[in-house]
């Protein structure tokens, strides 16, 4: 846990969530959430140069030595709006409500920048011994659906089961699902997930239905491994590879992710006849849209394409026909394609071979 260079007997002040939960797994924690119990603006300004403030939540960001670390104020939230942004409140509310609004129990441990005690409001020590993710109450879900998808990726990443009455919880909602909810959120946990490559994220989204919160529309989920799909073609970020099918018109895509959507659209009814078919239509597009391909229609030419024609490259340039006397034209294109298709069935070709091959044509 990052050491806090700064001097404070208050007692108030806390790491909480998922920094907490960090280490007392053992793992790195990227960012660090602090907790002051009353005002943050009014007693973390002072531990170095203020940066922002936002009065809204309560929160200071503070620069102490060469860092800027962020102080929030304890704050109490309601859900007006079920399925959108809480509203706060109260900010300076005392530690245990603010625990309260927070998503699992082991996201909702406290630890004690001044003595290192652990507080634990809610049983998040012995559900984190266990491996068990428990919601903190029985409108958890009704009142913020993502947390759906982030039970799903907490339980992913730490290997951790749902506890049997949040299942039962998770269970009914997506049987009765408000879709009227905020999809930016959606969006962020289903990256989150995805970007994780796990085939038992895969399996249990579509089998428990958790897909019902993007696209209502029944999906049948193809009994592939994505996650080695993914690893083949060399995806980087493949949440879009596992979600792509469904109707993602709901959450706000870029204009890449739907460059990789439509490609996919106009390749899914495509049958490949020859090398050459399957090499134009992968060369083309983005490897997520290939990668899709292997998942939701049929892995084998993608294998195909990734083990085999991928690499091919053929040697001759505009110049090279220049120099032959060929005038630029359409027939260019008509040439490279005529070598390609040759030099994908004799893949030793060398560039002299191309061109003694490109004039018997
Ligand atoms: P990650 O390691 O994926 O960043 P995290 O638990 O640190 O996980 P954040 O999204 O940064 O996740 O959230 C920090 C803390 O805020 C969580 O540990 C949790 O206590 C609380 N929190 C985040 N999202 C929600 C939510 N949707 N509902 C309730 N509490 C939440």
């Amino acid at each position: 846990m990052k050491k806090l260079n700064i001097v404070d007997n208050s007692g108030k002040l806390f790491y909480i969530g998922g920094v907490v939960r960090d280490e007392l797994l053992g793992r790195a924690s990227f960012d660090v959430d602090i907790v002051y119990e009353g005002n943050a603006i009014e007693h973390c300004s002072g531990f170095g140069k203020v940066v922002r403030v936002n009065p809204d939540f309560g929160t200071v960001r503070v620069k102490i030595g060469a860092e800027e670390i962020d102080f929030a104020s304890t704050r109490s939230e309601t859900y007006p709006r079920p399925g959108h942004l809480p509203v706060v409140d109260k900010i300076g509310c005392p530690l245990k409500d603010d625990v309260f609004r927070r998503d699992f129990t082991l996201n909702a441990l406290a630890k004690s920048v001044m003595t290192a005690e652990i507080i634990d409001y809610t049983g998040g020590l012995e559900d984190l011994k266990a491996g068990v993710l428990r919601v903190l109450h029985d409108r958890s879900f009704i009142d913020d659906p993502t947390r759906i998808i982030r039970a799903l990726k907490f339980s992913v990443r730490f290997g951790f089961k749902l506890e049997e009455h949040t299942r039962k919880l998770q269970e009914e909602y997506l049987q009765n699902i408000n879709y009227d909810m905020c999809y930016k959120r959606i969006k962020k946990e289903l990256m989150e997930t995805f970007n994780l490559n796990s085939q038992e994220a895969f399996e249990r989204f579509y089998d428990e239905g958790i897909y019902k919160l993007v696209s209502p529309r029944g999906i049948v989920r193809p009994a592939v491994n994505v996650s080695e799909i993914v690893n083949i073609v060399g995806v980087r970020n493949p949440w879009i590879v596992y979600v792509g099918v469904l109707d993602l018109s709901i959450l706000e895509l870029t204009k890449i992710e739907q460059r990789i959507l439509k490609d996919f659209m106009e390749l899914r009814g495509q049958k490949f006849e020859n090398d050459f078919d399957i090499y134009k239509a992968f060369s083309s597009v983005a490897p997520e849209t290939v990668a899709m391909y292997g998942v939701w229609v049929d892995k084998a030419p993608v294998s195909r394409y990734v083990a085999t024609l991928k690499d091919i490259k053929i040697s001759i340039t505009g110049e090279d026909l220049l120099a032959l006397g060929i005038k630029p034209s359409k027939q260019y294109a008509e040439i490279f394609d005529a070598v390609l298709r040759e030099k994908l069935q004799h893949p030793d070709m060398t560039r002299d071979d191309e061109i003694r091959f490109l004039l018997t044509l």
